[in-house]
């Protein structure tokens, strides 16, 4: 049975559409369009999103399907983050003191448009090998205040079981090592990958935690949903990372759904990050304006559980901060003036 849950998301990955011909039952793709980009930057749409996208159009296919916009603007850059520029070894940035981010697979079930490491995914330039795994263990096995590992790519769990599980009993038995993340987007574009099989091996990682990344409340599909049921049982606690896109995500009522339905199946969103200046995502690129627009419609809305932090990630490599819409009005000696989530104005005694 679990051979079979293997073949099933193997078959759906291969099934994917790679170049633009594959796209002509989508509405609204233009094929030549398509094809321009496709050669740049890589397409690969899996089975399982192929039917969805179908089904719900706009938000899954702007996600999905190349557009002329990715090849228009030059103004970005590939690495606005300075990924490289922290990387003691290939494939590992280690930026802030206690915490690394470490790339062990170059793989994705799907080729996300909006993707911050478009530099890499799908290209020879992100090659994750044997090498570079092992040498980046090695690095923190040496490096003594890494207490957090952010295993990412690419996404991890498109690697084999058993390599997973090789890489978490690796890091796993480094002491200072106190938490390991895997970062996947697998449970919104391939949610089969979340076999039996595999969750019970990654319920032998007590330091274990996993982020996930949806950003449409239509990724939540029954499949989605039990894929997030077994990753619950492993017992990690789970996230989810959502990226602010135009046209996908951008209306407060889009975004509150999306909260909604991630906690009612135990995810705790976490982030909602600002796109960040990467070369050929400039069209997803929504205002400040319009991401706190998104965050007042959810703060006091929403239980507090389902509320992210939003967060820019600040260029040269100066890190993740926070922003929220401004809720102070006035401040005097003795009160302070406030907005309320309903939006009128308060007083608070000093
Ligand atoms: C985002 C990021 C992390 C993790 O940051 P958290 O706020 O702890 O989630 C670590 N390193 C780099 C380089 C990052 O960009
Ligand atoms: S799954 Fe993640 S790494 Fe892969 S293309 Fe999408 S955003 Fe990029």
């Amino acid at each position: 049975m679990c051979y079979k849950a293997a073949m099933d998301w193997k078959n759906t990955l291969k099934n994917s559409v790679v170049r633009a011909d594959g796209l002509a039952e989508v509405s609204g793709a233009d094929l030549s369009e398509a094809a321009q980009v496709t050669r740049t930057y890589p397409m690969r749409i899996n089975a399982y999103w192929m039917d969805l996208m179908k089904k719900v159009g706009e938000p899954l296919v702007r996600q999905a399907v190349p557009s002329i916009e990715e090849l228009e603007e030059s103004v970005l850059l590939e690495d606005p983050l300075c990924e490289e520029k922290d990387s003691p070894v290939p494939g590992l940035t280690h930026r802030y003191p206690d915490r690394v981010i470490f790339l062990v697979s170059n793989a994705c079930a799907l080729f996300c448009r909006h993707c911050m490491r478009k530099r890499k995914v799908g290209r020879s330039e992100g090659v994750v090998t044997d090498a570079t795994i092992d040498a980046g263990i090695a690095y923190i096995q040496k490096t003594s205040k890494i207490r957090d590992v952010i295993v990412t790519g690419g996404d991890p769990l498109l690697l084999d079981d058993e390599k997973i599980e090789g890489i978490l009993e690796r890091l796993s038995k480094i002491s200072h090592v106190e938490m390991i993340r895997i970062h996947t987007r697998v449970p919104a574009t391939l949610p089969m990958r979340i076999t039996e099989a595999l969750c019970e091996k990654l319920k032998r990682f007590e330091k274990l935690w996993i982020n996930t990344h949806f950003n449409h409340p239509a990724e939540l599909t029954p499949e989605a949903e039990k894929a997030l049921k077994h990753l619950n049982r492993t017992g990690a606690p789970l996230g989810c990372q959502t990226v602010l896109l135009k046209g996908v995500n951008d209306r407060p009522e889009v975004m509150a759904a999306l909260m909604r339905g991630l906690t009612k199946n135990r995810v705790k969103p976490y982030y909602i990050h600002h796109g960040d200046a990467v070369k050929g995502t400039g069209h997803f690129r929504t205002s400040i304006e319009t991401g706190l627009a998104v965050m007042g419609g959810l703060r006091g809305h929403l239980s507090g559980l389902a509320v992210p932090t939003y967060v820019i990630d600040l260029p040269q490599g100066g890190g993740k901060v926070p922003l929220l819409p401004e809720s102070v009005v006035k401040k005097e000696k003795s009160s302070l003036t406030v907005r309320g989530y309903d939006g009128k104005l308060y007083t608070y005694p000093l």
